[in-house]
């Protein structure tokens, strides 16, 4: 039964509430926590949160696309990295800050003008170690594109 279960997850509550404020807030928190105790409870009902959310407009659902498939990486196992190279909201001093990365390393970055832009920041995810290297972008709002260094992707397995 969803909703005995939705008593105990205040984040599947959240997300099924109908209300678009509410809806919101929740899919950024699944967006950027770890946390196994506020994902895990949502395993079970990716199908219902699809549903739930179904009627909301597009404003509402930012994300929410993101937010379902990092559920899934929780259950299948996968580092919560792999949203990094596919969802642009991570902010790396964010992330430093809520240890889910260490940023090793700032690369300078100047133009052939001169002109000094953000640094690329090398960030090790505190999961798995795969480094990435962050690129600091924007078009209309701030936003970061992580690149997977793949020297070091963990499950590259080597030719011979
Ligand atoms: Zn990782």
């Amino acid at each position: 039964m969803p909703w005995t279960r939705a008593d105990r997850s205040p984040l599947l509550k959240e997300l099924c509430s109908r209300d678009t404020q509410r809806v919101r807030h929740a899919i950024s928190d699944v967006r950027h926590t770890r946390d196994p105790e506020l994902l895990a409870p949502l395993v079970d009902h990716l199908d219902l949160i699809r549903r739930r959310t179904r009627r909301l407009g597009a404003a509402a659902t930012v994300g929410l696309d993101r937010a379902l498939e990092r559920i899934a990486f929780f259950r299948d196992g996968v580092c919560l990295c792999a949203s990094y190279r596919r969802d642009s909201g991570f902010n790396p001093a964010k992330e430093a800050e809520h240890g889910h990365v260490r940023i090793v390393e700032e690369i300078p970055v100047v133009d052939d003008n001169g002109t000094a832009w953000p640094p690329v920041r090398v960030c090790a995810c505190t999961g798995c170690g795969q480094a990435f290297d962050v690129h600091d972008r924007e078009y209309h709002a701030p936003w970061w594109e992580w690149i997977a260094r793949p020297e070091q992707q963990a499950e590259c397995p080597d030719g011979d």
